[in-house]
């Protein structure tokens, strides 16, 4: 059973390809986004989204999100005194979507298709692959965010050519890619994105306008006080959500000890005031659309059709921002939420060949230009250090090219083969892939020959091999690790790391989600209603001791619906 995973920086969806078309699969509390939030709660226990997230309002330090920035590094992220790297924490998500996947459609998952920002390097995809297996899925492909928008909203169905642009903005990565529909295909002619811009810059950017206004600075808040600024965040993003749709929303300022109570001023806000303090953040969209359209070789009039993704294209500032720039409506007749994650479960069926989506032929293209390093003859003197271009950006993939290449000294019987990516003329300015080794170059003077291939396929693992022409000699070279990224041996350590890991079962999780919300909520609440909800904890968890059944049930319902009133919010 193959299903589709869009593993976003701040929500995670899993789809499936049922008969009916592809289908949203909830999660253990009957949510289609699960946050990607990880955290280890105090009994030792890993919470994977919602219970996560409330659990970094009280508790910072157990907690882990936004990590999808750190995929393809070394940088490691500590959450109770553990550390983690990227590819871990983004496994304990997909693990947590795989079990729901299995529960929902009862039977083992094996296999995936997951999405990446189109804008995501090799290390990045390849770390997402590691992520995959971790969580025990066969990665079956990598597609682009914005290809599976492109595939969930059908293009491949339309009888004319048409040109798209889809705008992806979610929490932190913002993605614009330029698609093409011709006879059933769809081909991305250039995407350009910002891995620094999303959703959460601009809860940030409210959060720090709003302790400005109180005299205060966001870094010195960061250090001195996580507890209120953390506070403070979620209150930000309950406002800026509610901003998207009404006109004035307020912020309560939460104490220094970062408590809520009946004393906490209240800040009101408005939708005006917002636009304000983020149009640096909207006019930063300007440049990726701007380069998006240059790569693609088209004018603003000339995009047929603006498509777009991600829970930050809800904010009318964006909207507003894309009918000026291209004169139309953008299309959002699908939720942008889940559009990504739809895609890439009917790419799931397309690499089972199911019937219902082989008319469609999707392409992709290199996000960044590949290459070698050489050496060049600079008036009589030979000077290395110079990238030369194989497979340029936004060259259509799968790709495979050859390029000739020369021995420069005589008698020189190997090359060593060093690749790069990036657009710069020299190699120091662009990111090293990793090198090998060809040997066995038959003897002889300078300027024997070296084919140096490069193949690039779908998932954007690229395979170099170096040929000497002469003799045949073969060496062949896959990206796959490299400095950045696990080895196997890594691998190993960290697929143990995670099994000592406990979990709650399944049907556990909606319980432990609902103490932890509660417990936030204990927090904020005045002397009164903290005695009244106090009763209510004491009562579930009694309830959840006896493993009674019809009182669990009672004891929940009363806990729920106490808290509802307090927090609509999720
Ligand atoms: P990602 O793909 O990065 O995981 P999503 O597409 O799920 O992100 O978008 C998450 C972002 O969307 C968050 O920053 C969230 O604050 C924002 N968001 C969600 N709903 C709204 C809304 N109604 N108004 C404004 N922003 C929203
Ligand atoms: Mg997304």
């Amino acid at each position: 059973m193959i299903v589709g995973i869009d593993l976003g920086t701040t929500n995670s969806l899993v789809a499936w390809l049922s008969p009916e078309g592809p289908q949203l699969i909830p999660n253990a509390l009957g949510e289609f986004l699960t946050p990607s939030a990880v955290g280890i709660d105090n009994d030792g226990k890993l919470l994977v989204g919602r219970a996560a997230k409330e659990l970094q309002v009280v508790a910072p330090d157990r907690c882990a999100t936004v990590f999808k920035r750190l995929m393809g590094t070394d940088r490691k992220v500590t959450i109770a005194d553990r550390e983690f790297r990227a590819e871990e924490l983004s496994s304990m998500v997909l693990r947590s979507l795989k079990e729901d996947a299995a529960e929902f459609l009862k039977q083992p998952i094996e296999e995936a298709v997951i999405t990446v920002p189109a804008y995501f390097s090799e290390l990045q995809r390849q770390a997402t692959i590691h992520a995959g297996e971790l969580a025990g899925f066969r990665v079956r492909r990598i597609i682009n965010e914005p290809t599976a928008a492109a595939i969930a909203y059908g293009l491949h169905e339309l009888k004319q050519e048409r040109v798209a642009l889809v705008f992806d903005l979610g929490g932190g990565t913002f993605d614009v890619s330029i698609l093409d529909q011709f006879e059933s295909t769809l081909e991305i002619r250039s995407s350009a994105g910002e891995i620094f811009l999303g959703g959460e810059d601009f809860t940030r950017s409210l959060a720090n306008q709003i302790l400005i206004s109180r005299q205060m600075n966001f870094e010195h808040a960061e250090l001195r006080h996580p507890l209120m600024l953390s506070r403070l965040l979620h209150e930000c993003e309950m406002a800026k959500r509610k901003l998207s749709t009404s006109d004035t929303a307020n912020v309560r300022f939460p104490t220094i000890e970062g408590e809520i109570n009946e004393a906490c001023e209240q800040v009101s806000v408005s939708a005006g005031q917002l636009n304000e303090w983020t149009s640096s953040l909207i006019a930063k969209t300007r440049l990726p659309l701007q380069r998006a359209l240059a790569d693609a070789g088209l004018t603003r009039h000339q995009i047929d059709e603006i498509i777009i993704v991600g829970g930050a294209t809800r904010m009318p500032q964006i909207q507003t921002l894309l009918r000026e720039m291209f004169g139309k409506e953008p299309r959002a007749t699908l939720d942008p939420d889940l559009v990504v994650a739809m895609g890439a479960a009917i790419q799931g069926g397309l690499v089972h060949l199911n019937k219902a989506v082989t008319d469609m032929v999707v392409t992709d293209v290199a996000p960044f230009t590949l290459g070698v390093e050489i050496a060049r003859d600079i008036a009589g003197s030979v000077k290395g250090g110079y990238f030369f271009p194989v497979i340029s950006r936004n060259t259509t993939i799968p790709v495979s090219r050859v390029e000739q290449f020369s021995t420069i000294d005589a008698n020189q019987t190997s090359v060593t083969v060093r690749l790069y990516q990036g657009e710069g003329r020299r190699t120091e300015d662009n990111l090293f892939l990793g090198e090998f080794e060809l040997k066995g170059i038959p003897r002889g003077p300078a300027g024997q020959q070296v084919d140096i291939r490069f193949t690039y396929d779908l998932n954007g693992i690229l395979e170099v091999e170096a040929v000497a022409s002469a003799s045949g000699t073969k060496a062949t070279h896959v990206v796959t690790r490299h400095a950045k990224n696990m080895s196997d041996r890594q691998l190993r350590e960290a697929l143990q790391n995670l099994q000592s890991l406990k979990t709650d079962p399944r049907e556990n999780q909606a319980n432990r989600h609902l103490l932890k919300k509660a417990d936030r909520l204990y927090r904020e609440l005045p002397l009164e209603l903290k005695k009244h909800l106090e009763r209510l904890i004491h009562g579930f968890e009694e309830a959840l001791q006896l493993q009674d059944a019809s009182v669990i049930e009672l004891n929940k319902k009363a806990l729920e619906e106490f808290l509802n009133q307090f927090d609509e919010q999720h």
